[in-house]
């Protein structure tokens, strides 16, 4: 067993503070990750505070993990000790059905396990990044071939650049499509990015006009303060696919009728309290479809920090030390982060 270092919430009520545990010793099929930076996501915030519901305490979060291998089982053939590695939202799925087959374990139906937080479906629990080492099985790591200077920023891909590059991809992103992306967060900001360079045309819609030349640096081709109905009217029928990444309740039909005929909008926010749901109408008149999507899976993810290696695309961060975790818990609910908190574990101590 390896005794390991982190930082726990014990209840949905209390900050997050130091705590010790023990991780599994690396088996056969294992590779032990000394976690060098982790992402803070929203999701962090959601699942410490219990906020939807289901929480296994205490609860160690963080699934945007970047580290060092450090130690390999004997099987392992995809690592070797000194590799940069990541591992993001997930570290197990069953492995046999027809979404773990497809490639997509994020949809297993037999319940992927959770980097943190993994009793969501049944079973132990585990504990996330928020801590000083890892031990996952190989198929869940992901290779890191970014220069190693970046490696801090490669970190929210992880979550954030995964979650909004399977929905780009998956609706068909690209040359000629009119992309929307709702809100400038960790999520929000790596959608700008990867639709960009994926040469979409890109409209960031924001509730703060502050983050508005932002959203163009980043590379909005257009930015749209929501709050504006008159900026939200000029673009009624006009995109083919909305990524929604607000982490509040909000009235949904404000940005569906700005969809085309057959458009999409992809709900990636995950409020603790419904949205209100929005008018049939809106929807039968232009055809118009309301989804969802959950991370991406493996493979995908692996294609997605190839990509960002390969165009130099990495996440806006600031960086922050262990014990800042629960200030910056309450600037995110601000919306006062540009655009990732990333943990320097090495203040862990
Ligand atoms: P974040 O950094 O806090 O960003 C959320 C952004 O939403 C804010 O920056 C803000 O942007 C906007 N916003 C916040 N409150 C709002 C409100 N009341 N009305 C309108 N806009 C509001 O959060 P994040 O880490 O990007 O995560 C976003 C959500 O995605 C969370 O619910 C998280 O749990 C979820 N998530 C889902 C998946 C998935 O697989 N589907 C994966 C990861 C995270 P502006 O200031 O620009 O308006
Ligand atoms: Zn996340």
């Amino acid at each position: 067993m390896i005794k390991t270092k982190a930082y726990a919430a014990q209840t949905a009520a209390s900050l997050l503070a130091p705590y010790e545990f023990q991780r599994r010793a690396p088996g056969a099929d294992d590779v032990q990750i000394e976690i060098l930076y982790c992402g803070v996501c929203h999701s962090d915030l959601h699942t410490a505070r219990g906020e939807w519901k289901g929480t296994q305490f205490p609860c160690v979060p963080g699934h945007e993990i970047v580290g060092r291998v450090v130690a390999v089982g004997s099987q392992v053939d995809k690592f070797k000790v000194g590799d940069l590695a990541g591992v993001g939202c997930m570290v197990d799925s069953c492995g046999h059905c027809h979404s773990c087959a497809e490639g997509e374990e994020q949809y297993c139906e037999n319940g992927f396990t959770g980097t943190y937080n993994g009793p969501m479906f049944g079973g132990e629990n585990t504990y996330g990044g928020y801590s000083q080492t890892i031990v996952v099985k190989q198929s869940f790591v992901l290779h890191i071939r970014h220069a190693e200077a970046d490696l801090a920023s490669v970190a929210p891909l992880l979550c954030a650049g995964i979650t909004t590059w399977s929905p780009l991809r998956h609706w068909g992103a690209g040359p000629g499509k009119q992309v929307g992306i709702v809100g400038l967060g960790g999520l929000g900001h790596m959608g700008v990015k990867l639709a960009h360079a994926m040469g979409t045309h890109v409209t960031l819609f924001t509730t703060s006009p502050g983050k508005v030349e932002d959203g163009k640096r980043l590379g909005a081709d257009r930015v749209c303060v929501s709050t504006d109905p008159a900026q939200m009217a000029a673009l009624a029928n006009h995109f083919d696919l909305i990524i929604n990444t607000v982490a509040a309740p909000h009235n949904l039909d404000a940005f569906l009728g700005l969809l085309k005929l057959d458009g999409t909008m992809t709900l990636v926010g995950a409020p603790a309290e419904p949205h209100p749901s929005p008018g049939v109408f809106n929807l039968i008149f232009k055809r118009r479809s309301l989804a969802g999507s959950l991370i991406g899976g493996i493979r995908e993810t692996q294609e997605m920090l190839d990509f960002c290696a390969e165009h130099g695309i990495v996440s806006d961060i600031e960086m922050i030390p262990m014990d800042y975790i629960n200030t910056a818990y309450e600037r995110m609910l601000k919306n006062d982060v540009k655009y990732r908190f990333v943990i320097d574990l090495a203040t862990l101590g």
